[in-house]
Order: structure tokens, then C-alpha cells, then sequence
């Protein structure tokens, strides 16, 4: 299956906090949109990979995904090396997404930086035909996506652009309380409380698209950074769309 945008990223739950609003947003539009989880967050503090697999699979049905699929590689423990990018590759030509959407380079989480250049060295990798992939025993082509862009997530950095996601806010708020083990946790469960488990971190999250929506003009927005300079085929692409 061929998608438009496939967000990609470390956990299972950042591309909740960072751009389920952008993916939504698209898949309204008409776009094909897919989510590919690298690891399964087992070392998460709060949760086990199976429960962060249900809550994955509830919040793919929220955002209107065409696919989700998550490529099991060691949480905490990968690496931007041969053995990972071959898995990545794998599975960038599978869905031949035309826009990835990646971790930020820099986040408090180190698997985040890692995860950010695992992508897109992959990306571009994708598109050489001399590596050979096989997917069910048939070779796979090869395959470039266009763009890459890479989400903001806990730490602030200057976005490149932003999109608006004020018509998509509750359903991503809903989406993010599809993880019901990592947020908002009630306060006498049997787990430790983290930092992501407070109330104040998911405020904080919903707080950050507000700030990145004030910036144009809109209600609430997500914000990327590339670094692919960008361009348009017309001026008419701006106009009337945010101010
Ligand atoms: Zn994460």
C-alpha cells in the first residue's frame, strides 16, 4: 500500500504528542496516512510493550491511520547503524511515503536525536537502488521520499513552519488519552508517577500547539523544523491559509 505521509519515530506515543494533529489534518483531506513505531517502548517506567500496543492500535483508530505497524528494534539500545537502516529501508519502500515525518534531532530523550538521524539517513539510503531489500522474497525498488521534516517535541526549537491543527484539537487530545498507562495517570494506581504522567506535562503538550498556533494567527498548531529548503509552485498556496 502506497502512502502520502508516514511519521515515523522512536516510541510508541511521540507521534501523539508531536503531530497527530498534522496527520489528521491530511487524512481528512483525502491522504494516506500510515505510523511506523521503531521500537516498542518496553523500557518505558509506566506500562509494558503489550499495553502500549493496545493503547498504539486505539489511538491509529482516532486519527483515521491507513496503517500502523511498529518495527521492534531494541528501545533505548538502537542504533543508526547497518542493521537498523536495512529494517528502516525495508520499510520506507513498502509504503513509498511521498512526506516522512521524523523525531527532532535534539529532545530530552536521547533515543529521539538517534532516532532523527536513523531517519533520515534512511530516507535518503531508500533511494539508492544498489542496496537490495527484499520484502516476502520479491526485491523491493527503490524509493525516496521527497521531504523530511522532523517534529518538535519536548524541547523548544524554532520551527521551520507550522501547521494548523485548530480543527483537529479534541480528537488529538483524545488520541493522546489513547495511553491511558503513560498520561494523565490516576494518582493511586500501582505504577511510579513519571514526569510525561503528571497532568502538567499534558498541558504542557497542549500548551506548545497553542504557542506554535499563535505564531500565525491560528488557534493551535504543530511545528517542524527541515532541512531541505522548501519551495512552492505558487503564492496562491499561502494566501487565505493562515495569517
Ligand atoms: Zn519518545
Amino acid at each position: 500500500m502506497k502512502l502520502d505521509i508516514l511519521a515515523i519515530a522512536a516510541h510508541p506515543d511521540d507521534v501523539e504528542l508531536a503531530c497527530a494533529g498534522t496527520l489528521m489534518v491530511h487524512a481528512a483531506q483525502g491522504m494516506k496516512v500510515g505510523v511506523l513505531d521503531l521500537t516498542r517502548g518496553e523500557l518505558g517506567t509506566r506500562g509494558t510493550a503489550e499495553t502500549r500496543e493496545e493503547e498504539a492500535a486505539a489511538s491509529a483508530a482516532v486519527m483515521g491511520l491507513s496503517v500502523r505497524e511498529n518495527l521492534g528494534i531494541a528501545d533505548g539500545f538502537f542504533r543508526n547503524e547497518k542493521a537498523e537502516q536495512l529494517a528502516l529501508i525495508t520499510a520506507i519502500r513498502k509504503y513509498r511515503p511521498d512526506i516522512v515525518l521524523a523525531n527532532a534531532f535534539e529532545d530530552r530523550h536521547p533515543d529521539h536525536g538517534r532516532a532523527a538521524r536513523l531517519i533520515a539517513d534512511s530516507c535518503w539510503l531508500s533511494g539508492l537502488r544498489k542496496i537490495e531489500t527484499t520484502l516476502d522474497g520479491q526485491p523491493q525498488e527503490a524509493w525516496r521520499p521527497s521531504q523530511v521534516f522532523h517534529f518538535l517535541q519536548e524541547k523548544y526549537v524554532e520551527p521551520d513552519f507550522v501547521v494548523d491543527i485548530t480543527d483537529v484539537i479534541e480528537r488529538k487530545k483524545e488520541a493522546i488519552k489513547c495511553f491511558k498507562t503513560q498520561f494523565l495517570a490516576p494518582a493511586a494506581d500501582n505504577e511510579p508517577q513519571t514526569y510525561i504522567s503528571s497532568p502538567a506535562f499534558f498541558d504542557g503538550v497542549i500548551n506548545r500547539d497553542k504557542t506554535m498556533g499563535k505564531m500565525v494567527g491560528v488557534a493551535y498548531a504543530e511545528g517542524f523544523t527541515t532541512v531541505k529548503m522548501l519551495g512552492i509552485r505558487s503564492f496562491k498556496d499561502l494566501i487565505n491559509n493562515v495569517t
